[in-house]
């Protein structure tokens, strides 16, 4: 039975979706002015997790993310920059859409675009102007928290101390309460807008959300995610938003990770301290390597990056990665050893048991580890078979379908042209024909094929996926 903890509730809830086997799960997604930063991805990876293990479990998992494809932000990014609005973004959108591909995320069934997705907002605010629950002034619609009681519920900030500054924008002046949030904001002079039945301007942020996880997903849906700074205020809008235009509840499930740190800092754009991933690849580092350490911390656990722990990281994966390749490349006797099956029930039910306790993945990581050294001495006294070889490399791709940490193909998988240029340069580099090994490692790099030299033979790993030529 799987558990989560909902920030609504503050505890552990079992988890059950409204529809038999069918999740529908929305995750806030980038604001695309810039290059996302591994903190960003944190968030992502979770959400990511969180999808796999529900698939893991049987369950459908629709799923949608939001690209903010404008604000101040990006507004401000496209007027640097001397570029249309959209030229601008698309260029963030395809770098977003690239990262989450390197570090292995499922894409989204739908990232749907706040500038396409006007009527929807516009259908909301016009609902929320005539109940009363939002209010015209000077151009701009404002939502107006004293008409939803339940404000404050999911982020416990009562109303009275939400009126600090940090929420009155300098252009919001003229709100009933300083509180209330824009729906709408009235068009500036030199900035995208969009002419409509509420007036010429632009859309809040937090009214994006709700008319896109609304559209896909329904009225009232199952899980909704994000970074822990989203509590407030953007998910507690989103809520009083959403349910005084539907009369309905919005969500069952509220998800928030924790965030990345630096030095005791939030990893953050502003603060300067970030690494987008492409600076971590320059810099050499594997993006597996990046995803284990951003999956391996839990998720309502702050996460502090230092080098050495993306360098644990490393050792951790190459322990699995070296495993995967002993058994994968060694041929085993025929049969079946049923310790061996045993080893790898008490593994698959541990690693079970930890997710299904809010995503315990220091748990699930454990199980995989102490199976590994266990199924070591197997190998070492030659009481592994071919058959427990299948069982074994069954069970590691059934948990990596979840963690999305290793190469999907094994050695074996690769085509025979590829298999026999590998022996080939081993023989080479035994002959001492580093020429010819260099060229055929040259050449298979340039197929997206990296070769690893290590001590007990060689590795391979795929890069570029997109552009392998197989
Ligand atoms: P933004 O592009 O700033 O709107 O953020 C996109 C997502 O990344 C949100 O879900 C944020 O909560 C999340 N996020 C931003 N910074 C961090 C961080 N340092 N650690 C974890 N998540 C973060
Ligand atoms: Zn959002």
């Amino acid at each position: 039975m799987l558990k989560l903890y909902n920030t609504l509730s503050r505890k552990k809830e079992t988890f059950y979706p409204i529809e038999k086997w069918v999740v529908r799960l929305y995750t806030c997604g980038p604001t695309v002015y810039d290059f996302a930063h591994i903190g960003n991805f944190r968030s992502y990876i979770f959400g990511d997790l969180l999808k796999r293990y529900l698939k893991y479990l049987g369950y459908k998992v629709i799923h949608v993310m939001n690209i903010t494809d404008v604000d101040d932000k990006t507004i401000a990014g496209a007027r640097d920059n001397n570029l249309p609005l959209h030229q601008f973004t698309d260029k963030y959108i395809e770098a977003f859409l690239k990262d989450i591909k390197i570090l292995n995320i499922q894409e989204p069934d739908f990232m749907p675009r706040a500038t396409e997705h006007l009527d929807e907002m516009i259908k909301i605010i016009k609902v929320l102007l005539d109940k009363g629950f939002a209010y015209k002034k000077d151009g701009s619609v404002y939502f107006r928290i004293s008409s939803f009681p339940k404000y404050g519920e999911l982020s416990q900030i009562p109303i009275a101390d939400s009126k600090t500054s940090r929420l009155a924008d300098s252009d919001e002046y003229g709100k009933e309460n300083v509180a209330d949030f824009a729906l709408w904001k009235l068009k500036k002079e030199n900035e995208p807008y969009w002419d409509t039945e509420i007036g010429a301007g632009r859309p809040g942020w937090h009214i994006e959300c709700s008319a896109m996880s609304m559209k896909y997903l329904g009225e009232t849906f199952d899980v909704h995610a994000g970074g822990n700074d989203l509590i407030f205020p953007h998910h507690e809008n989103e809520i009083a938003q959403s349910e005084s235009f539907s009369g309905k509840k919005f969500v069952n499930f509220w998800l928030h990770c924790s965030h990345l740190i630096v030095n005791g800092e939030k990893m953050s754009k502003s603060k300067g301290n970030f690494y987008t991933l492409r600076d971590l690849l320059s810099m050499g580092f594997d993006p597996m390597d990046i995803r284990f350490l951003l999956i391996s911390t839990h998720y309502r656990n702050v996460l502090n990056f230092t080098f050495e722990s993306l360098n644990q990281a490393n050792a951790s994966l190459k322990r699995i990665k070296d495993f995967l390749y002993e058994i994968d490349t060694k041929k085993f006797p025929e049969g079946e050893n049923p310790e061996i099956k045993e080893i790898i029930n008490k593994a698959k039910n541990k690693f079970e048991k930890g997710l299904n306790d809010d995503l315990n993945i220091s748990i699930a990581l454990t199980a995989i580890f102490e199976s590994i050294t266990e199924i070591y001495k197997f190998i070492n006294f030659n009481h592994l078979f071919e058959e427990d070889k299948k069982n074994i490399k069954n069970f590691l791709s059934s948990i990596n379908n979840v963690l999305g940490i290793l190469p999907e193909k094994s050695i074996h998988e690769l085509p025979e042209h590829i298999i026999s240029k590998i022996k080939e340069r081993e023989e080479a580099r035994k002959k001492k024909d580093f020429e010819k090994a260099d060229a055929i490692r040259d050449e298979l790099f340039s197929m997206g094929i990296i070769l690893e030299d290590a001590k007990d033979g060689v590795r391979w790993k795929i890069i570029k996926k997109e552009d392998l030529y197989l």
